[in-house]
């Protein structure tokens, strides 16, 4: 008698035992992603029944308590030179970024990246479409992450993501790289200046419109010749009268701007549909006559940034009418398209790196040999960067030639997709069973520390 009394309590302690267990691991486990964050502890995973997109189905939650930059992630195998899409429901409370005009929020990116998809901030009253494009590139793997936070700056509040999807599609290889321009009308910006806020109300003058317009349609022309056909450029030029509002800094260049001073004009020009490769903005940052001259650090052209996966470029226009930086003058300057060609091709120049290949740096003529010509600059060395035609003891070097048909995603490259299962949630019982003793350690793991990816920017 005393025997069965104790193996009943034995029975429902086990019983109490695995109620509690599975309860904590349904609340805790978090699959088979690794957690992360920069701060360490300013940040709560977990699983929500109860702000959900699919009744029956437990989101993953991120709340960071104070400001942090945290993920989930998972390695999934990618096939090189593959175009993706991923995409999730995202749902946020209280999403505050730490610095204004930054890139950040809930959304998706590939970890130690700055390649992401746009942000979700504030409250939302309801579940959003996070949708995140990306090209494989040389990678066999890549660790894809649901993130609170971002390269750019901080976020708290809370996150909660669910039904993740991924797809492959048809990548573009044709040699056509079309360009958006914008050329902005102005900038209404309050910047320090010898340690002073200092307001700003800059206008681009319709000479300098004229000028940046002819010198665009000389970069349109000439892309192909000075590809030796490996490229041909389309450009579509708008002029944005929306002014520009807030500016980027750092020590090396001064003021200029990034894709996140601009991010509601950049979502009105540059959808997928429109199958950008490349943007360039145009911008004015002085007027000369009344002295108003923002603090540049001497550039001219600001390029190797990234936004979605296409590069992108300032282009700066002079603060003298009377300049014929950009003017096409017979035995004066035949290359007024120079800046135009030399910041596309830091973009070409990242992406060759990014791909793995050796080639020497853009800024680095000089040590091959080439010289800055009066009317014509650097011409004859972009030609052989171009061409992969720089002489050197151990034979030719430059861009290698496929680099011009590796191109960012456009949406028409999801016309066929091939669904893929690396997302998906367990269906049933046993499917969640699956691999639980991974579960578990990785559930008893901690958060991973996370590294900081910081956003090139250069001349
Ligand atoms: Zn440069």
């Amino acid at each position: 008698m005393r025997k069965k009394v104790k193996t009943i309590i034995n029975l429902i302690l086990i019983i109490i035992v695995i109620v509690i267990g599975w309860s904590y691991y349904s609340t805790y486990n978090f699959s088979d992603y690794t957690k992360a964050e920069y701060n360490r502890g300013y940040t709560k995973f977990s699983r929500d029944k109860e702000v959900t997109y699919n009744q029956g189905s437990s989101s993953y939650k991120i709340e960071n308590i104070d400001y942090n930059d945290a993920m989930f992630y998972k390695t999934v195998p990618v096939q090189p030179d593959m175009v993706y899409k991923v995409t999730c429901k995202v749902k946020t409370e209280n999403v505050e970024v730490k610095e204004p005009n930054k890139d950040a929020g809930a959304h998706i990116s590939i970890n130690n990246t700055v390649e992401k998809s746009n942000n979700v901030v504030g409250t939302t009253d309801d579940w959003q479409e996070l949708e995140f494009y990306f090209n494989s590139r040389n990678r066999t793997e890549v660790e894809l992450g649901f993130r609170l936070g971002g390269y750019d700056s901080n976020c708290k509040g809370t996150a909660w993501f669910t039904d993740f999807t991924l797809e492959s599609g048809i990548p573009n290889t044709d040699k056509n790289w079309k360009f958006l321009c914008l050329l902005m009308d102005s900038l209404d910006v309050t910047v320090e200046k010898e340690g002073r806020e200092t307001p700003y109300k800059i206008a681009m003058t319709e000479q300098n419109k004229s000028d940046i317009i002819q010198a665009i349609n000389q970069f349109s022309n000439s892309m192909q010749i000075l590809s030796e056909g490996k490229m041909t450029a389309s450009c579509d030029i708008f002029e944005v009268t929306e002014p520009i509002t807030s500016l980027s800094y750092d020590t090396e260049n001064g003021y200029y701007v990034a894709p996140s001073n601009m991010e509601s004009i950049l979502k009105q020009y540059d959808t997928l549909e429109k199958e950008y490769d490349h943007i360039f903005i145009v911008i004015q940052t002085g007027n000369n006559e009344q002295g108003d001259l923002i603090p540049v650090n001497n550039w001219i052209g600001l390029g190797g940034m990234e936004y979605r996966g296409k590069g992108f470029s300032n282009i700066r226009v002079p603060s003298k009418d009377n300049n014929y930086f950009y003017r096409y003058i017979e035995g004066l300057n035949t290359f007024p398209q120079e800046v135009l060609v030399h910041e596309f091709l830091h973009t070409l120049e990242r992406n060759a790196q990014l791909y793995g290949y050796e080639i020497p740096a853009l800024h680095d003529y000089e040590q091959y040999g080439y010289q800055e010509d009066k009317q014509e600059g650097q011409k004859a060395w972009y030609i052989d960067y171009m061409n992969c035609q720089i002489k050197t003891g151990q034979g030719y070097i430059g861009l290698p030639a496929e680099i011009y048909t590796k191109k960012p995603v456009h949406a028409s490259d999801f016309q066929y997709t091939i669904n893929m299962d690396d997302l998906k949630e367990p269906d049933n019982i046993f499917e969640e069973l699956n691999n639980l003793w991974n579960k578990i350690i990785q559930m008893f793991s901690g958060s991973k520390q996370m590294t900081n990816t910081v956003k090139e920017v250069g001349t």
